[in-house]
């Protein structure tokens, strides 16, 4: 299976990029593994004329606004990420109208038709920075409760969160006793979560980052060194891989995304050779979304 996607890749000149949360054996067969942040540069920066979206579909639409030129696939349309959905438009505009002074900072975790009314997009990886740059003191934010409890400490605006309980599901798993069952078992290691944690385990981290500023913190320490690890449990592969001399605990073993583990070799090696589903984005909602996505880029 994996000559057959390696050879359909040549012969296609496609690139397939992973997201950390992707199944292991993805993880391998990618030329890229990353955050969405990452992934959404590496798509732009390709010369490949197909791009396999290893991710769930706010990523892949994300891909396909930045890249019209391409063809961006996603082997399985049914990954569609629960965050993305909890974000509905006639809500975020009675908040606008609301507040009609505050920017709209959406998180990347939104569909293309959302990111269309922002002012500007975020990831987990600059959602402090960007909050920071918008020009009204308060910013209305959405749709992670716990991405705006984590920058409405990091900065000095009101931050309106929209909807009132926007949440990751798979991070939601992670609860504070989970945290200190962790901490018992293995009281020398680091606690490194994610943002789209709930607040009272964000309270008791040592570091909160994105993942792949969660594997570049795990990096910096000491060989040997052990972390116990704050969020969807696909990270881990990548953290073992890349620091082989560290420990790496999973805080809680059901923070599992099943729609991020919909891909597989089957189904990548079917959409190169099919080259669909094909991700594709209206033009006049892609247009108004990237603007709001190139902005971040901006920042
Ligand atoms: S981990 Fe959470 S936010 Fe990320 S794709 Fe899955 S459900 Fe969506």
């Amino acid at each position: 299976m994996i000559e057959e996607i390696e050879q359909l890749k040549r012969e296609k000149n496609a690139v397939i990029l992973a997201h950390n949360y992707q199944r292991a054996e993805v993880q391998d067969i990618a030329e890229f593994v990353g955050d969405s942040l990452e992934l959404a540069r590496r798509a732009m920066d390709t010369s490949a004329e197909i791009v396999v979206f290893c991710g769930v579909d706010f990523m892949a639409e994300t891909a396909a606004i930045l890249n019209p030129d391409k063809k961006v696939l996603i082997p399985d349309a049914g990954a569609i990420c629960p965050m993305a959905q909890q974000l509905h438009a006639d809500e975020l505009m009675a908040m606008k109208r609301k507040y009609p002074d505050a920017e709209v900072v959406l998180y990347v975790n939104t569909l293309a038709a959302s990111k269309a009314l922002a002012d500007c997009i975020c990831t987990s990886a600059n959602a402090r920075e960007v909050v920071n740059a918008m020009s009204s003191s308060t910013v209305i934010f959405g749709p992670d409760r716990n991405l705006a409890y984590y920058v409405q400490k990091a900065t000095d605006k009101t931050v309106i969160p929209v909807p009132q309980h926007g949440l990751c599901p798979s991070h939601h798993q992670i609860v504070l006793s989970d945290v200190l069952r962790a901490k018992e078992a293995h009281p020398d290691a680091k606690v490194v979560v994610h943002p789209e944690c709930i607040p009272e385990v964000q309270d008791i981290a040592d570091y909160i980052a994105s993942t792949s500023g969660m594997v570049r913190i795990c990096k910096a320490h000491d060989s040997g060194d052990e972390f116990l690890i704050g969020t969807e449990i696909g990270l881990l592969h990548r953290l073992n891989k890349e620091a082989p001399a560290k420990k790496f605990f999973p805080i809680s073993n059901t923070a599992v995304c099943p729609q991020m583990k919909m891909h597989t070799l089957e189904n990548i090696a079917l959409a190169l050779e099919k080259e669909e589903p094909v991700v594709s984005v209206p033009p006049e909602i892609a247009a108004r979304a990237r603007r709001a996505i190139e902005r971040m880029f901006t920042i």
